[in-house]
C-alpha cells in the first residue's frame, strides 16, 4: 500500500492514543504524511501540544476532535475537522463531553465495583493523561489481575452490553452534527464500519446523518479491506456526502493501523479536505 499524504483521524495521550501529541506528529511525519488532524475523543488538548512541532516540521496541521454521540440506541463517533479552534461553541461542547466523561467513569467505576472490582476509577485515572476512556479502564483491569488482556477487558466487562458499557449520556448525533458546524467544522461520520448493527441499519444510520446534515463519510479507516471502502464510497453517492480518510492510530494499542498506512479514495469520491489543504 502507498503511503498516504493525509491522515485526518488519530489519537495521543490527550485521549486514549498511547504516544504524546509530539510524537504522533513526528510519527506522521516520518511515515510521509503532510497533512495531519488529531482527532482526540472530546478533546483539543493534543493539538496545541502538537501544533508547534508540526510547524516545525512543515505538516500541516488541521484541527479535530472525535465526539462520542449516541443514535438509536448505539455509540457513534462524529469526527469534526477544520473546527475553529477559539469557538466557543467548540468549547462549550468539550467542556460539556469532559463533565460527561467524568460522570460515565464514576459510573463505569461503582458497576465494576458490584461484580467485586475495587478502585477502579482511580485506577484507571493512573493510566489516563488526558480524558478518562475506557481503555484505561481496560488497562487497569489488566494490571490489577481480572483479565490477561485489553480485549479480555472489553469482552468481559467494558465492551457493548457489558456492567462498564454505559448507555448513557452522549448527546444525540444530529446536535453532535450541529454543533461542530457551529464551531465552522465539517462533520465526518467515523469508521462507518466498526458500529455492530447490520447492513440495513447501517444504511439508516448513513441516511440520517446526511439527513441531519452531516458533511462526510469516513471512507478509508485503517485496516479496513478496500472492498469495504467501495461500499462506503457508494454510499456518499447515494447520500450526497463527501469523504474522508482516517487511520484511527491510538499507538501500539492498535497495532493493525499506522499513521498514514491506510488505501486511497475509491475514484469518484470528493475528498473532504478540498479548500483547506494546501
Ligand atoms: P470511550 O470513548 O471511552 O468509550 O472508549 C472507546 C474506545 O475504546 C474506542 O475508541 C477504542 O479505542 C477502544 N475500544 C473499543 N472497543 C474495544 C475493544 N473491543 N478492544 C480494545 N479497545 C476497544
Ligand atoms: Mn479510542
Ligand atoms: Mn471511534
Ligand atoms: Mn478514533
Amino acid at each position: 500500500m502507498l503511503p498516504s499524504f493525509i491522515d485526518l483521524h488519530c489519537h495521543t495521550t490527550a485521549s486514549d492514543g498511547s504516544l504524546v501529541p509530539e510524537e504522533v506528529v513526528k510519527r506522521a511525519k516520518s511515515n510521509g504524511v503532510r497533512v495531519l488532524a488529531i482527532t482526540d475523543h472530546d478533546t483539543m488538548q493534543g493539538y496545541d501540544r502538537a501544533k508547534p512541532v508540526a510547524d516545525e516540521l512543515g505538516v500541516q496541521l488541521i484541527p479535530g476532535i472525535e465526539v462520542s454521540s449516541s443514535w438509536s440506541r448505539c455509540e457513534i463517533h462524529v469526527v469534526g475537522l477544520n473546527v475553529q479552534t477559539d469557538s466557543p461553541a467548540l468549547k462549550d461542547l468539550v467542556q460539556e463531553q469532559g463533565q460527561r466523561r467524568l460522570a460515565r467513569a464514576e459510573e463505569i467505576s461503582a458497576r465494576l465495583a458490584n461484580l467485586g472490582v475495587k478502585n477502579a476509577l482511580q485506577g484507571a485515572q493512573e493510566f489516563a493523561r488526558g480524558e478518562v476512556c475506557r481503555p484505561h479502564f481496560a488497562q487497569f483491569l489488566v494490571k490489577a489481575g481480572y483479565v490477561r488482556s485489553m480485549s479480555q477487558a472489553f469482552k468481559q466487562y467494558l465492551g457493548n452490553g457489558k456492567a462498564g458499557d454505559v448507555p448513557c449520556c452522549w448527546p444525540h448525533m444530529k446536535s453532535v452534527i450541529a454543533r461542530i458546524q457551529a464551531a465552522k467544522g465539517v462533520a465526518v461520520l467515523a469508521h462507518p464500519g466498526r458500529y455492530r448493527v447490520g447492513r440495513t441499519k447501517q444504511g439508516a444510520l448513513v441516511r440520517d446523518f446526511s439527513i441531519y446534515g452531516g458533511d462526510a463519510l469516513e471512507v478509508v479507516v485503517g485496516g479496513q479491506p478496500a472492498v469495504e471502502s467501495q461500499h462506503f464510497a457508494r454510499l456518499c453517492e447515494r447520500y450526497q456526502l463527501q469523504a474522508s480518510v482516517g487511520s484511527d492510530y491510538h499507538g501500539e494499542t492498535t497495532p493493525w493501523t499506522d499513521l498514514g498506512r491506510i488505501g486511497a479514495l475509491p475514484q469518484g469520491c470528493q475528498a473532504v479536505w478540498q479548500g483547506w489543504v494546501k
